[in-house]
């Protein structure tokens, strides 16, 4: 398997983990409440979600955000070697709890997997790579007491300078640093942001259509319900499919390639 697939959610292959091990609350985006460790009443029989063609039309659009990374398939398949949660002494207990560190190592793996493509730093990004992989292998026991956070701290470092150096190379001169900056409800229709940073910049409701998003580095940047209408962001580095999914767009929208245009924008 190649690592974009791997790095991919296969339901076919997990034990619908994220439908039971995940909370979510009765909002926009869920239309019930469930707690963590529970299944969701969608959950149809072979792991399937019994509202899979409409999620969006029955009120649960946050699921159709969600994205494992591969995550679910890995466990499944890998850590509990295709022990099924319905059958656990624990009753899938330890598996809900590894969900989200292995989630989150496979988030490295598909930032790490597109920074080689950059050919910068390659012999760090293949450490690194292998580093945070061999975490992915770990049993059950010894993948819960690893600490995302730390893996999440090294890499970060690592892809920065990659982005930094990509950025330079591409867009010279002053490039905007919007790294964590607060722009809820930023009204940035049309701006000129080539090569910026928005790096864990909450850009929730966000108006950027038609904005000029080429080369920028939205790793970890929130974009619920932004507007990226008309918006260009080819060669944007770091962008994710949850990320895209979850804001707006149309056909005007440009994407890089390491993501698709979600099926429900116009
Ligand atoms: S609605 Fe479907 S996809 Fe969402 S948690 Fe329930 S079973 Fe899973």
């Amino acid at each position: 398997m190649n690592e974009a697939a791997r790095l991919r959610a296969d339901c076919g292959n997990c034990f619908g983990l994220c439908c039971v091990a995940l909370a979510f609350t009765r909002s926009s985006d869920f239309a019930a409440d469930k707690k963590a460790g529970e299944p969701c009443g969608n959950l149809a029989p072979g792991h399937r979600c019994g509202i899979h063609a409409d999620l969006r039309g029955s009120g649960y659009a946050g699921c159709t955000v969600y994205d494992c990374f591969g995550a679910g398939q890995q466990l499944s398949q890998v850590t509990f070697a295709g022990r099924d949660w319905r059958g656990a002494a624990d009753g899938g207990r330890a598996m809900f709890a590894a969900l989200p560190v292995m989630r989150q190592l496979h988030e490295l793996l598909r930032h790490l997997d597109e920074a080689r493509a950059h050919a910068v730093a390659a012999d760090e990004i293949e450490r690194a790579w292998d580093r945070v992989d061999a975490l992915t292998r770990l049993d059950a026991d010894a993948l819960l007491a690893v600490d995302p956070a730390v893996e999440r701290g090294a890499v970060g470092e690592l892809l920065l300078r990659v982005s930094e150096t990509v950025r330079a190379a591409r867009v010279p001169g002053p490039r905007k640093d919007h790294r964590g900056a607060d722009l809820i409800g930023a009204r940035l229709r049309r701006a000129a942001l080539r090569g910026a940073t928005f790096r864990g910049a909450l850009l929730i409701g966000a108006d950027l259509r038609g904005a000029d998003l080429r080369e920028a580095d939205l790793l970890g940047a929130d974009l619920r319900d932004t507007d990226l209408r008309g918006a260009d962001l080819r060669g944007a580095l770091f962008l994710t499919q949850p990320q895209v999914t979850a804001a707006r767009g149309d056909a005007a929208t440009a994407l890089p390639p390491t993501v698709t245009r979600p099926p429900h924008w116009p």
